[in-house]
């Protein structure tokens, strides 16, 4: 049905490489490309060994518009799945509009020298690809992603109105080492040394990093310490559910993650700006991630689940209502299939639906768009068929 190229060739993208060659019939011709070529090669052989499907790959600097223009109008893909970092957002953006082709990302766009999320950079892109009759689909992996999609669900089948949304994200697995992030070291540090933030009554509450915590009971793994830390989908969902009292995102942490974050911290091993060292300007957060393990290269010995979910209280039919949605990945089968962790692969997993979303017509729409603003249905019906199948419960003490 449609030519997609996809960008980037870390954990995520090797799964969205993967998924997408499971769905060949949709995605008939396949296209990785990346800043180091040579780990497209290695993912495109591991493809074609597994599945017999041929991947193109490349080599493109995605800071670059024009070298992505070059590669957009060389090889015409209806879409692009952007897999890259959140840096690379509007430079793609830009080549999508300068050449007619549609987009899809998991991550918001972020400047490289400010950790700063906010989806304002992206939501200004609205007219111009109404105009250019272009749909971009922003924040397609779990959270962003399953989780607004989860909530949209929830939204348009269990409650008149939702009041109370609780996003819970735990990482039940264990990897063995003292200390390692799950996605690109650079984009997780900053992302969880940031000040925490929530919604209530209509405006933002900032906390200090980590402050709100509690232990939290996730399905087949039980308690673990969750700590409110702002998430990028709580600026959509809060705009797209104005019903909403109160929106809040947990995390858990092991007690020797946040030992490691905190020393990386007080010795300015987490500074986003320039420090000269030798006659060369470095950045200290970038050095480190040269240093840590790759998450990529975390699967092999990864064992344990991740469990992620919306814990949503509000009105249906006059009464009060609780509703939890969640999924379970084991890590170990992300592996089996994939050859990386279950972050990666619960990111991956989404991206491939919404760009299968927007291949079948589903999510073709003019415009910018969040997932929660398209149907739920058809996204939520291959979740489980992809991979990540996902529970309900409904009036149950959500612990919040
Ligand atoms: P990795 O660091 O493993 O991979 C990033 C890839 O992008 C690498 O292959 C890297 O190239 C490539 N890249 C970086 N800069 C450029 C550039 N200028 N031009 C071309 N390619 C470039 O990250 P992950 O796979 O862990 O994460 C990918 C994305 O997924 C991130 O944006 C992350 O924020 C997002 N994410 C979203 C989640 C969600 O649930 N919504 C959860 C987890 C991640 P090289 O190999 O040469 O370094």
């Amino acid at each position: 049905m449609g030519k997609v190229l996809i960008i980037g060739a870390g954990g995520v993208g090797t799964v969205v490489v993967h998924k997408v060659a499971q769905n060949h019939a949709v995605f008939t011709e396949i296209m990785l490309a990346s800043r180091t070529k040579s780990k497209c090669d290695v993912i495109a052989a591991d493809v074609k060994q597994r599945y017999g499907v041929n991947v193109a790959t490349a080599q493109v600097d995605a800071d670059n518009v024009n070298e992505l223009i070059a590669l957009f109008n060389d090889y015409k893909p209806e879409l692009v799945i952007n897999v890259a970092l959140p840096y690379q957002d509007l430079t793609i953006m830009d080549a999508c509009l300068a050449t007619g082709v549609n987009y899809l990302d998991t991550a918001n766009y972020e400047p490289k020298d400010e950790a700063h999320f906010e989806y304002s950079w992206q939501w200004a892109y609205q007219q111009r690809f109404k105009d250019a009759g272009l749909t971009a689909i922003l924040g397609c992996g779990f959270d962003p992603g399953v989780t607004s999609v989860f909530t949209a669900y929830a939204a348009k089948h269990h409650f008149d109105e939702i009041h109370y949304l609780d996003i819970v994200d735990c990482n039940a697995g264990d990897h063995g080492k003292a200390f390692a992030t799950n996605f690109n070291p650079e984009i997780n540090i900053r992302e969880v040394t940031q000040k925490g933030k929530y919604w209530e009554n209509g405006q933002w509450v900032e906390t200090e990093p980590h402050e709100i915590h509690k232990p939290l009971n996730y399905p087949e793994i039980g308690p673990k310490e969750s700590y409110v830390i702002y998430h990028e989908e709580l600026e959509s969902l809060v705009k797209n559910f104005p019903t909403l009292k109160r929106a809040r995102f947990w995390m858990t942490f092991g007690q020797e993650y946040l030992t490691h974050l905190r020393v990386i911290q007080n010795i300015g091993m987490a500074r986003i700006d320039e420090v000269e060292y030798n006659g060369v300007k470095i950045v200290p957060i970038q050095f480190l991630k040269a240093v840590l393990p790759n998450p990529g290269d975390l699967g092999e010995n990864y064992t344990g689940w991740t469990s992620i979910g919306c814990r949503i209280s509000g009105i249906k039919d006059g009464k009060p209502k609780t509703y939890y949605i969640y999924n379970n990945c084991s890590h170990e089968a992300a592996f089996t299939e994939t050859g990386t962790q279950g972050v990666s692969y619960t990111t991956g997993v989404p991206a491939t639906i919404g760009a299968l979303m927007f291949m079948t017509g589903q999510w073709r729409q003019p415009g910018v768009f969040n997932v929660e603003e398209f149907n739920p249905d058809p996204f939520l019906e291959q979740l489980g068929k992809q991979g990540l199948p996902w529970v309900e419960l409904t009036d149950i003490d959500l612990e919040l």
